[in-house]
């Protein structure tokens, strides 16, 4: 079952937006991979339009929440490597957020899989960690040391008291919640004043995803919106964060898994897989900026 929805960060009718991708659904080919993170791309994807006043691009007809819910509580993790890799990433493009936030004292991290972004926060000075996770099978593929800090569910903003983080971290999540702004609106209350709210999207608008087009791995069936710099920048403005800043970075990951992202037909993909690895190159950690960007805002004192 699905809802209509309009723009959901500033409420533009989806009449108004213009179709940016075509529905391309195929339900026998929906597996529990489908919803789980760093898997191989299948092109598939709801509906997607572009509102024309804040250049979101998000599904009009989402299904309907529970759903959601119920697919990510059963997606498959199968990604150790790449998350640690892209936390060492995330927390180097956040050294200037948390040089300049207040206090280092308690994190929340929405969509925290096996929370290997808690363990550098952690090295970090931060004592007071809290990771929200649906997937139960990260929760369960968590080394023991981080298994407390792990809550399993969606993100509710009634389970944590207000004001009372000094950093909430949500990262390659905002595609996929049902309302964006709601998810930030809650984050604005949690925070302490002088303590930051810090987002990691995909920017639709940057040259590797607008060269690759529908084969871009964006182009997803679990994404309900696709940011662009100007998006992320509205979002948290209207949620009254102050001192924001958009910046794109770049990610470091095996060339394996770069490879795995690429659109290439698959015979290719695994000649050159065996091809690499044949000759030790597989491993190799390249960086490449491929539009993630990295959004900070504050919560100023009241
Ligand atoms: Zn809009």
């Amino acid at each position: 079952m699905s809802i209509s929805r309009d723009c959901p960060i500033c409420g533009t009718p989806s009449s108004n937006a213009k179709i940016f991708q075509k529905e391309n659904i195929d339900e026998s080919r929906i597996s529990g991979f489908s919803y789980a993170s760093r898997k191989e791309p299948e092109y598939m994807c709801h509906e997607l339009v572009q509102c024309p006043a804040c250049d979101l691009v998000y599904v009009s007809r989402p299904p309907a929440q529970e759903e959601l819910a119920s697919a990510y509580h059963v997606a498959d993790y199968d990604s150790s490597e790449e998350a640690a890799d892209a936390a060492q990433a995330y927390i180097l493009a956040m050294d200037p957020v948390l040089k300049q936030i207040k206090r280092c004292d308690s994190v929340l991290e929405i969509g925290s899989g096996t929370g290997v972004l808690l363990d550098l926060l952690k090295a970090r000075g931060f004592s007071e960690l809290i990771g929200v996770e649906p997937s139960s099978a990260a929760i369960s593929a968590a080394p023991d040391h981080r298994r407390g800090w792990l809550r399993e569910g969606i993100f509710k903003e009634a389970d944590f008291a207000p004001e009372s983080f000094d950093l909430i971290c949500c990262f390659m999540t905002m595609e996929h919640v049902q309302d964006p702004m709601a998810t930030a609106q809650s984050a604005a209350k949690l925070l302490r004043p002088g303590g930051a709210f810090v987002t990691v999207t995909h920017d639709y608008r940057s040259f590797v995803n607008r060269a690759m087009g529908k084969r871009s791995p964006i182009i997803d069936i679990e994404h309900m919106q696709l940011f662009s710099q100007t998006s992320i920048r509205e979002l948290m403005q209207r949620c009254g964060f102050g001192n924001i800043s958009v910046k794109p970075f770049v990610n470091r990951y095996a060339l394996s898994y770069w490879m795995r992202l690429a659109p290439m037909p698959s015979g290719l993909k695994r000649a050159l897989k065996q091809a690499t690895h044949a000759i030790g190159l597989d491993k190799t950690k390249i960086g490449l900026n491929v539009g993630n960007t990295l959004a900070a805002g504050y919560r100023l004192n009241d």
